[in-house]
């Protein structure tokens, strides 16, 4: 192939400035034991027909989508189905803002898809914080959002683990009524079921709720989520999203994820995850090498060390967990619930680092 290089003046220039996302599982890390992605330590089996696969599939099988709205307790058509959660927040973007114009807001530590997809439609960040969400005043949230078309409420918030109460986002939906949508990311509500928003559609037209399938469903490899909102806020999105968007063989196996046994397994499992994290928890807040340990909802920890080092350390022996740069510091570290074993690893890697102080 020909060296010459694409003239990069060719770019749009906030394509140009992109700087790509780094997920957990596109640094080519080498390790032994996994909890950098908040993935589910357990695996399933599936069976599959793969005899029509000459047919366009269904845009949005109904099957499935009919489970899910079971599941949610809500009616196929507040339910839109996606390439993802992530496949979701773009389509919202790609929807409702105006590339050069709008803005998203979004509270920091968040999750990064927000930024990224905002950055990669030429949409601005209103960057405000989760102290603003958590601690202030709804007046001083509104004042803050200003003239936001999305508002991004990572609920769970990963990587902090802090929730914010249904109170403060209706107050907040309430306030922006036909202003803008106020997105609540519900990636790990599996784990705090009780506190789904899904209540709160009867009441508002402007809330728009993303689930996925990657986290207590076990189910990151499959690429699956949904859109939870009022049928009015999908109908735009039904003329974006691309005309095929969930495989024949993805929709048999969510079909599968989605029936009564298997939820009913992902909630037994979800109680394992629950009772491994607070003792995983009370490891790393016993530890010596350890600041301060955020205690949250989710599949995961986020704890400060005390040296950075150590994550290195663990990196370096095949315990791969997610660091992370938060409130300006470098040496934060999100881990994963895995299962036993694999979280046995994290307890004799924080037992080395006890021993050397
Ligand atoms: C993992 C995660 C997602 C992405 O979910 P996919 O369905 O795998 O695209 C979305 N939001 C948050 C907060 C997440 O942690």
């Amino acid at each position: 192939m020909t060296k010459q290089l694409f003239p990069k003046d060719i770019l749009p220039d906030n394509i140009n400035a992109l700087a790509a996302y780094s997920s957990a599982k596109s640094q080519k890390l080498t390790g032994s034991t996994w909890l950098n992605a908040n993935e589910s330590p357990y695996s399933k089996t599936f069976e599959l027909s793969l005899s029509d696969l000459n047919r366009y599939p269904d845009p949005q099988p109904q099957n499935v989508i009919d489970a899910y709205a079971q599941y949610a307790g809500l009616t196929a058509e507040q339910v839109l189905m996606t390439r993802g959660a992530d496949e979701g927040i773009e389509l919202l973007v790609r929807t409702y803002c105006k590339s050069g114009e709008d803005s998203i807001a979004l509270f920091l530590p968040t999750y990064g898809m927000y930024k990224v997809t905002a950055d990669s439609h030429n949409v601005a960040i209103n960057a405000l914080t989760q102290e603003l969400l958590l601690e202030g005043s709804v007046e001083q949230i509104i004042t803050a959002v200003g003239n936001s078309k999305l508002v991004f409420i990572c609920n769970p918030n990963n990587p902090t683990g802090s929730l914010t109460t249904l109170n403060k986002i209706s107050a907040i939906a309430k306030a922006l009524e036909n202003k803008a949508l106020v997105v609540v990311d519900e990636a790990y509500i599996e784990f705090c079921p009780q506190q789904t928003a899904t209540t709160l559609l009867q009441d508002f037209i402007n809330i728009v709720i993303l689930r996925t399938l990657s986290k207590a469903f076990a189910l990151a490899g499959l690429r699956t989520g949904f859109m939870l909102t009022n049928p009015s806020v999908l109908a735009p999105i039904r003329k974006v999203i691309a005309p095929y968007p969930v495989s024949r063989v993805v929709a048999q196996i969510a079909e599968q994820a989605l029936q009564s046994d298997a939820i009913t397994q992902m909630r037994r499992q979800v109680t394992i995850l629950n009772r491994a994290k607070a003792i995983l928890l009370q490891w790393l807040e016993a530890s010596p090498a350890v600041n301060q340990v955020l205690n949250g909802q989710g599949n995961f920890v986020t704890a400060q060390l005390k040296d950075k080092a150590n994550i290195d350390k663990a990196m370096k022996s095949g315990l791969i967990m997610r660091p992370f740069t938060l409130y300006g510091q470098d040496n934060w570290l999100r881990i994963s619930i895995g299962n036993e074993q694999e979280l046995e690893q994290v307890k004799l890697w924080l037992e080395t680092l006890g021993s050397e102080l």
